[in-house]
This record gives structure tokens, sequence and C-alpha cells, in this order.
């Protein structure tokens, strides 16, 4: 869409009496808050409208209505393809909404809709409780949740959505809605998987857990060794306790004290090890990884809020990924995936991963619209850098993965993992049956498509 000039009285009658912050071209703080996680967007709102409550939420939605400008919600700000902002539309931002009241004895905790994983995490904390979260603190509650939700503690908890209990929403005409097991009912299974299409979600109302502590491990090998350690990952994942995560990945080995010199800004293959427990079962359930003579190693008990916090991905790179969901990890796909790692930009922060499901996550119910879950093995190439020069090479690696391991893929996906992939990558990520169903609840909730800047549903 064309930035266009918004009508001054418009724009004077969206501020009188709004609880937040009415930000447009030319204000101060215009530029960090059109600022998300990938760098490559850079996009130019004509307002955004900083939310403070549920009623700026239904007031910013009107507005953009009225005014026939496109309409995005944001929550953390960490989609790939920057579906939270608009050119010359309304960016309903939610970050203000990042309350969370915890209930201790009930083991819920309600969260705002702008949240991130770390006001969430952190507030859970000092009671002992967690639920499953994405893999770094900044990701928005909203988005990740409401895409289904893949994490640290998926294999032990479910995936993020399997632990929803209710969702308040906004529609697209203003309403307000609450969705949950007893209320609005499909509505509720489709915020199960099916992003955020429906309404704008102002809080979640989240089960949680018991987790006094968790582990936290990295072992490092060289590259050569990759082939080795990813089928002993195989192996070991095939049979281990839902308690044991992490993931198996090439990176630029970090420049710590526990990574030998030579080793330290050059490629390697790493095991990163979560353990929702102590170290020592940790050590147990991976006692076949660490047999294998690694050349680095760092294992640590922590909470899961500082587990959560330990990979956080640097803002302010270009990003580029995409996923391909596996039925299985044959020798074959091993050597598939472990050949492309070399095409990866080294040094940089980008990843060359593959995730274990399993667990709870496969155990979860099998009508929600997240039919990736069955899949027992996730390859991730996560692309992070800096030189727009690399653009191309970036993208070129990330299909190149998806190409190689292509004959194993479920041709399920999950939607957070990817960008703008087109309409039918979409449909297989929700599955051909849910999509019609999704798309007779987007024709009841949002007939005219307003929320359209996501892993879009058509009304139908
Ligand atoms: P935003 O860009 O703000 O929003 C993305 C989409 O969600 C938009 O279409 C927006 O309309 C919608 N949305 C957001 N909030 C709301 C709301 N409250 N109501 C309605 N719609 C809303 N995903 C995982 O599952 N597991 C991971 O481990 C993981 N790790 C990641 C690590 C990094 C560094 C990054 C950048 C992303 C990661 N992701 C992961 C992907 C992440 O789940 C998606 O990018 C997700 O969309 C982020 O949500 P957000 O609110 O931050 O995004």
């Amino acid at each position: 869409m064309v930035p266009q000039d918004v009508d001054g009285a418009a724009l004077s009658g969206l501020r009188t009496g709004f609880a937040g912050d009415v930000v447009v071209p030319g204000d101060p703080a215009y530029d960090e808050a059109r600022t998300v996680f990938n760098a490559m967007i850079d996009r130019r709102p004509a307002v955004i409208a900083q939310c403070a409550t549920v009623r700026d939420v239904a007031r910013a939605i009107r507005f953009g209505r009225d005014l026939g400008l496109e309409i995005a919600v944001r929550g953390g700000g960490h989609s790939v393809a920057g579906m939270a902002l608009t050119d010359g539309g309304v960016v309903v931002d939610l970050r203000r909404m990042n309350a969370v009241t915890v209930d201790p004895g009930a083991r819920t905790a309600r969260v705002g809709g702008g949240a991130t994983m770390s006001h969430l995490d952190r507030a859970a904390e000092p009671y002992g409780l967690a639920t499953t979260g994405g893999r770094v603190s900044t990701t928005g509650v909203g988005g990740f949740v409401l895409g289904g939700g893949a994490g640290w503690l998926d294999r032990t908890f479910g995936l993020a959505c399997d632990n929803l209990l209710s969702v308040e929403l906004v529609t697209a005409d203003g309403d307000t809605v609450r969705a949950s097991g007893e209320e609005n009912r499909e509505l509720f299974w489709a915020l199960h998987g099916g992003g955020g299409n429906f309404g704008v979600a102002t809080s979640f109302t989240l089960r949680l857990h018991p987790l006094p502590v968790v582990t936290a491990g990295l072992l490092l090998w060289r590259p050569e060794a990759g082939g080795d350690v990813a089928r002993a990952y195989r192996d070991v994942l095939e049979s281990a306790p839902d308690e044991l995560g992490g993931g198996l990945l090439y990176l630029t080995a970090p420049p710590e004290d526990f990574v030998p010199e030579d080793m330290a800004g050059r490629l390697a293959c790493a095991v990163l090890l979560t353990y929702a427990g102590p170290a020592r079962e940790a050590r147990e359930a991976a006692a076949p990884l660490l047999r294998l003579g690694h050349d680095a190693e760092m294992i640590t008990e922590a909470s899961y809020a500082d587990l959560q916090s330990m990979f956080d991905d640097p803002p302010g790179y270009r990003n580029y990924w995409s996923a391909e969901y596996l039925a299985g990890f044959p020798d074959e796909a091993v050597d598939a995936f472990c050949a492309r790692a070399a095409d990866m930009i080294v040094p940089s922060p980008s990843q060359h991963v593959l995730f274990p499901q399993g667990g709870a996550v496969a155990r979860g119910p099998a009508d929600h619209p997240v039919p990736w879950r069955r899949a027992p093995w996730v390859v991730h190439p996560f692309g992070l850098w800096s030189d727009p020069a690399d653009d191309e090479r970036a993208r070129r690696w990330a299909h190149d993965v998806r190409t190689a391991v292509k004959p194993w893929s479920t041709g399920a996906v999950y939607l957070n993992f990817i960008g703008r992939e087109g309409a039918e990558r979409v449909v297989a990520g929700l599955g051909e049956e849910n999509y019609r169903r999704l798309a007779a609840v987007k024709a009841r909730y949002d007939p005219d498509n307003v929320f359209h800047l996501n892993h879009n549903i058509k009304p139908g």
C-alpha cells in the first residue's frame, strides 16, 4: 500500500481519550516504533497506535477501517516477513499491553497480548512455574501462541497452544469476544494454530507447570564430526525421556572460555541440550552423546527464565528462515542435512538446525490445526547476517537445505517458522480440511479479511 496522509481531524479524534500513544511519521519515537527484529523490513506506517487498553485496540481498528487503511497487528515484532508492519496503514501495536498475572494456586497465567516470553517467564519464575515458550525471550507471546508455539519444553508440556485455556479478542468490528473450552468453542479451536486471522488477542490465559530447575548444555565438535554426532543425536532422542529436548545445529562457535581458541568464530557442529530437570538426569539421558568425545562442553542448571534468555539472538540482523518437517531422519537424510551446513554464512549468528519433536508434542490433540505436530524432526535453516550483499546467498542456502531434505518431508510446516512462501504453504501448514474449517470461522469473525497481514486464511 502507498503511504498516504491521514486526515488530521480523524487523527485528533483517535488521540482524544487514547490511553496509549499515537505515533506518526516525523515524531521522535517513529523510527523505534517501526523497527522489527528482521532488519530487512523497512516499512513506514501512517499511524502506529501504541495501545494501552482493550478500548484503545478497538478504537485503533475502527479508525483504520473508517479511513480504509490497511491494519497490521504487532506483538513481539518477530515475524520474519515483517507482518507486524504495513506501509501507509495502521499498526495496532500491543507492546504496552504486557502485564502478566500469575495465579499460583490455579497454576495459570493471564498474559497481555503484547507481552514477550521474558515477561511471562519472569512472572512465573518466583513460583517455580513455567510453560512452553519460544527458544528466545524476546519473541511475542501473541504471534507465538496463536501459531502453535514450539520450544525447549514442548516435548515435556506440549505445544504452547496445548496449554491455552482462554483468549480475549477484539474482532474486526471492534467487539470483544472470549474464547475458551466453554465459550465460542469453534473460535477457540481456530486459535490453536490459525494465527492472527480472527482478531486482536488482548490477553491469553495459559496453563503453568511446576518446574523448579532446568538444565542447559552446549557440546561442540569440529564440523567433520557432524555426521557421527547427528546419527548419535537421532538415536538418543528416538528413545529419550520427554524431558530431554534441545537440538542439533551447526553454528559459528562463540568466543567463550569453554571453546578452544582455534574453534571460535568458525563453523562447528553442536548439540544444544535442554532438560526439564536437574543436571544429573540430563547427563544420564545424554550419556551416549557425552561419550562421543566432544571439543567443548558447557552444562549448567538454571531457572527456565534464564535458559530462555541464554540463547537470545541479536536484533538488527537481516533474516531469512524456512523449515521442513520430516517423517524420519535416516542416514541418507543425515548426510543431506550435514552436507548443506558448509553453505551457511560464517561467521554470523545463523544456525543450521535440526529440532526434535515427539513426546508431548506428538501426543497432543490430533484435531488442532497444527498438523506438523506429528513429524518427529524439524529442519530449520535460520539465517541471520549483516551484509546486504549476502542476501541472495542466505536465501539460496535456506532453499537448498529444504530441497536437500524434501524426500523425507511430511509436507506439513509450522507457519511461524517461515516467511511468505505462498498460499499453498499456508494450506500445508494448517492441513486442507482444517483450512476449510478455519475459513468458515474467518468468515464469521472477519468476513472482510481486515486481518490479512499474516499467514492468511481467506474467509470461506
Ligand atoms: P509479530 O511480528 O509481532 O506478529 C506476527 C504475527 O502474529 C502477525 O501477523 C500479527 O498479526 C500476529 N499477532 C501477534 N500478536 C498478536 C495478538 N496479540 N493478537 C493477534 N495477532 C497477533 N517460534 C517458535 O514457535 N519457537 C521458537 O523457538 C521460535 N524462536 C524464534 C526465535 C527468533 C529469534 C525469532 C525472530 C522468532 C522465533 N520464532 C519461534 C518464531 C515466532 O514464533 C514467530 O515469528 C511469531 O510470529 C512471533 O510472534 P510476535 O508476536 O513476536 O510477532
